[in-house]
């Protein structure tokens, strides 16, 4: 991505005095992107996971533990995980197998990704199944124009590795992967942006899946169009960061112990 943060808008991004300070405000913002996960009904049992790397040690990276209930995660709750899925960090012992073998591939490809989010939400799963691109047919759908990829080599619960490896190649140096028959994954430069896009492109997911119920083709945006809309509006690092703002703002104001 080769647009810059819009300079009016930079003095809103935090700033960090020490990479403890960067921390906290990462597993903060984690902590919080798994509640807003679970107000949004993204969870199926124990499936779904985004990790943030950590700003001190930055070949591993924090994770919700497995089994616990994204509507109850706190930060103490949080695990911080090695390149060999050894929890080095935090009172779980449980780590998803399948967060390991996802995250750790697309941390170690993509040095620039600080965050990515995986869940089995419903509309993603469904259009995933379609085994085909989103259509820029929104503004918001936009974001996703030439920045996203399809994984479609389903062969199972992800638990190798070298299955994380090919979805990292399959994202390559883009936002988002439909991984066919499964679910959407999302990354960010921060937790606040790859939570952001995995919560847009679910519901361009599902605004795809109501245009396409209807009996007419939709009407596309051209290209041109879709390209200047993600790279000048919507789908550009900042563009995702700040619009995660007030979906923050409420799950802070509605569950203050999410810090604890
Ligand atoms: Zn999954």
């Amino acid at each position: 991505m080769q647009v810059k943060n819009p300079p009016h808008l930079e003095s809103l991004l935090p700033v960090f005095e020490s990479l403890d300070a960067e921390r906290i405000h990462r597993k903060r913002m984690l902590a919080g992107a798994l509640r807003i996960f679970g107000r949004f009904g993204f969870s199926e049992g124990v499936a779904g996971h985004i990790t943030a790397r950590d700003p001190e040690f930055p070949e591993t990276f924090w994770v919700n533990p497995f089994g616990v209930s994204f509507n109850r995660m706190k930060v103490s709750d949080l695990i911080r995980v090695d390149e060999e899925g050894k929890i080095v960090e935090g009172k779980h012992k449980n780590l998803n197998q399948a967060a390991f073998a996802i995250h750790s591939r697309i941390h170690h490809a993509r040095p620039d990704v600080i965050a990515a989010a995986h869940a089995h939400s419903i509309y993603g799963k469904s259009w995933s199944a379609m085994g085909k691109l989103l259509d820029p047919i929104t503004q918001d759908s936009c974001a996703f124009y030439d920045d996203h990829a399809i994984y479609d080599d389903y062969t199972g619960v992800v638990l190798d590795a070298s299955e994380g490896d090919r979805i990292a190649q399959a994202l390559g140096d883009r936002k988002a992967a439909i991984l066919k028959n499964h679910g959407n994954l999302t990354v960010g430069l921060s937790v606040e942006e790859a939570v952001w896009w995995f919560i847009s492109m679910e519901r361009c997911c599902q605004a795809q899946i109501l245009v396409e119920s209807m009996q007419r083709s939709p009407q596309l945006i051209n290209p041109e169009v879709a390209l200047s809309t993600r790279n000048n509006e919507v789908g550009f690092p900042f563009a995702g960061w700040f619009s995660f703002q007030p979906m923050w703002q409420d799950i802070l104001a509605q569950y203050p112990d999410l810090t604890d």
